[in-house]
């Protein structure tokens, strides 16, 4: 048994994904899923990065271009049309302008800049070496709870990306993520369990599980993403993240329509 739902995939338009939407709902379909949802890289609000992100004028091209295979497989596939957006402290009207001009079906709010950092970028990889990993973790739950606080997102992406290349914190992190959990339960954003870290020098998924212990405790709600930058990446890994969900504790799973939990579905 697998999720029925993968909420988190990308298309090439962010500039390092690769499969057209078309591959990536074939694969589902093969793989068992009964819904997916696109959630490309928004366009970056501090600065353009073409590699990172599609840009502004792209948007269009991307909703039409996911309301199309929504057309095309409305007998086999249910589509969720959604945004990854990343997290920049000072944005947040920016980021607003973009998620409010479209239906979005969900918003997962993601953290990949710290300050102007891109920690998670490969081509930004060498700046680890000159800071403190301790000091990392703390700035990066301080802008998950942020992130969370905006009230711009329903689903909070790979909430421990910051192990991404395999630094790891020397100070015990639970009080960190303990804050941020409550934070989450308190702000109602959902989590997802992200299995692409099973496919990252961390080689574990987002979040761990210890901290997906953590937020079961605290009532914070539960989504299922691969983060498919590939076709053949859709739902990978998808029956050890549900077994991850289980021994942490959930009993069940969100789907989202238009931004509100549509209904839940049992582990
Ligand atoms: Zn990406
Ligand atoms: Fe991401
Ligand atoms: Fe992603
Ligand atoms: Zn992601």
């Amino acid at each position: 048994m697998i999720p029925i739902a993968d909420y988190h995939m990308h298309t090439p338009l962010c500039g390092h994904a690769i499969g057209e939407p078309e591959e990536y709902i074939r694969n589902g379909i093969k793989s068992g899923l009964k819904e997916m949802g696109f959630s490309d890289h928004a366009p970056l609000v501090s600065h353009r990065d073409p590699k990172i992100t599609m840009d502004f004028d792209q948007l269009p091209i991307y909703l039409k271009m996911i309301e199309n295979v929504k057309k095309q497989f409305a007998n086999d596939m249910i589509v969720k049309i959604a945004l990854e957006a990343d997290f920049i402290p000072g944005f947040e009207q920016k980021t607003q302008d973009i998620i409010k001009e479209y239906p979005y079906d969900y918003i997962i709010g993601s953290v990949h800049f710290i300050r102007t950092w891109g920690f998670d970028d490969p081509a930004q990889r060498e700046s680890w070496s000159s800071k403190d990993v301790n000091q990392v973790y703390h700035d990066y739950y301080e802008l998950l709870r942020q992130s969370a606080r905006s009230g711009l997102f329903q689903i909070i992406g790979h909430c421990d990306l910051v192990k991404k290349f395999g630094h790891r914190a020397t100070e015990n992190m639970f009080d960190e993520v303990k804050k941020t959990a409550k934070v989450f339960k308190d702000s109602g954003v959902a989590i997802e369990i992200n299995t692409a870290g099973l496919r990252k020098p961390v080689k574990e998924m987002y979040p761990s599980l210890d901290c997906l212990k953590i937020y079961c405790q605290s009532g914070v709600p539960l989504t299922f993403g691969s983060d498919a930058h590939a076709p053949n990446e859709v739902a990978k890994d998808f029956d050890k993240a549900i077994d991850l969900a289980k021994t942490a504790g959930f009993k069940e799973y969100l789907i989202f329509k238009q931004q509100k939990v549509e209904r839940t579905i049992k582990l």
